[in-house]
C-alpha cells in the first residue's frame, strides 16, 4: 500500500506482533536515510514474520524537492509537530506524521548531519517520565547498535519525538554523518540498525540475523535542558571562511585547536579553540560561517 503523499510503504508479516514505524526525510537535505528507508523495503520482504513495518522514505517532499533542511513555507518539520491538518505544507505534513506515530508502537526516525554539520554515529531517544517507556527506548537504542547511546532531557515539544512521548510510544532517532555527498557506508549502517531493531522487537524470522557483538562505545544519559539541541553549540563569533582541525569521534580537551577561520576580505585569520573536553560530536562541514554559526558540538563522555 502506498500513500503518494508521504511515500508510505507498509509490510505485513504473518503474524500479530509491534506496529513498527520507520521515518527518513523529516529534513529535506539528508539522503541516506531516504537511500536506506528505500532498501529495507527490499530487504525486509521473506524475513518479516509479525507485526508490521510501516516506511515513509521521504516525509517532508517540499524540503526534499527544494534540497533544503526546511519545507517550501520555511518550516523545520522537527520543530512544528503535531502540525495543523488545514496549515502549511510542513505543517500538513508534520500532521499526517504525527497521526502515523500515534499509531504505531515502535518509532525509528532516522537523520544526517545534513548539508551543514558531519555527526557522529549515534542513536538518542527523550529520558521519557514513564519507566517502561525508557527501558523499552534504552533497549531500541542498544539494539541499534550504534557507538553512541545518547538518552536527552524530555521537555521539547515540536518533535516526531514529542509525539511519541505524548502517545507512550516508544521512540528513538538516528544521526550519522552529513555533508554533500552521499556516503554508501551510511546507508548500510541505517539499514542494518533498523533491521537490528526489528529482530531486538521479535519482529524478523528466526535465523534471519546473525548475533553480532556491541558496537556501543558511549552510553550518555543528561536531563540538561536543551542537551539534546545540536544546532547551538560552539558558536562562531567570525565571518570568513572553516578549516576544521578536529575530525568527528575524536577526544578533544577544552582549548584545544578546533579550526580556523579565514577572512578573505579583511585577510585575517582567527583560530577557534574547544570549548569544553569530549567528544566531537559534530562538525561544521559547509564552509562559509557568519557569526553566531554553529561550527560543531563537543559531548562530554565517560567510555
Ligand atoms: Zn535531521
Amino acid at each position: 500500500m502506498q500513500n503518494q503523499q508521504q511515500f508510505l510503504i507498509e509490510l505485513n508479516g504473518n503474524d500479530e506482533g509491534p506496529q513498527a514505524l520507520i521515518v527518513a526525510g523529516v529534513h529535506g537535505d539528508e539522503y541516506e536515510p531516504m537511500i536506506a528507508v528505500m532498501e529495507l523495503f527490499q530487504k525486509l520482504e521473506g524475513i518479516l514474520a509479525k507485526g508490521r513495518v510501516s516506511l515513509i522514505a521521504c516525509a517532508n517532499e517540499t524540503a526534499y524537492n527544494a534540497a533544503s533542511r526546511t519545507g517550501a513555507d520555511g518550516l523545520d518539520l522537527a520543530r512544528i509537530c503535531p502540525g495543523a491538518p488545514a496549515g502549511t505544507v510542513s505543517e500538513v505534513a508534520a500532521f499526517d506524521l504525527s497521526e502515523r506515530i500515534r499509531n504505531c508502537s515502535h518509532l525509528v526516525d532516522l537523520h544526517t548531519g545534513g548539508a551543514l554539520f558531519d555527526l557522529f554515529p549515534l542513536c538518542g531517544y527523550l529520558l521519557h517520565p514513564d519507566p517502561q517507556v525508557l527501558d523499552a527506548q534504552r533497549q531500541m537504542a542498544a539494539a541499534f547498535n550504534f557507538p553512541l547511546v545518547w538518552g536527552t532531557d524530555a521537555a521539547p515539544d515540536g518533535r516526531t519525538l514529542s509525539v511519541a512521548r505524548d502517545a507512550g510510544v516508544p521512540a528513538v532517532y538516528v544521526e550519522y554523518g552529513g555533508g554533500n555527498s552521499v556516503q554508501e557506508t551510511i546507508v548500510d549502517a541505517c539499514v542494518e540498525g533498523c533491521l537490528n531493531v526489528l529482530d531486538h522487537l521479535g519482529m524478523l524470522t528466526a535465523g534471519a540475523r546473525e548475533k553480532k557483538l556491541s558496537e556501543v562505545v558511549y552510553t550518555v544519559e543528561d536531563a540538561t535542558p536543551g542537551g539534546g539541541f545540536l544546532q547551538g553549540k560552539m558558536v562562531s563569533a567570525s565571518d570568513g571562511i572553516f578549516l576544521p582541525k578536529v575530525q568527528v569521534g575524536a577526544l578533544v580537551e577544552k582549548g584545544e585547536e578546533w579550526g580556523v577561520i579565514y577572512d578573505p576580505l579583511l585577510r585575517q585569520q582567527r583560530s577557534v579553540t574547544a570549548d569544553s573536553s569530549g567528544l566531537v560530536l559534530f562538525l561544521r562541514r559547509h564552509p562559509r560561517v557568519h557569526p553566531g554559526d554553529s561550527l560543531g558540538g563537543i559531548l562530554p563522555v565517560n567510555k
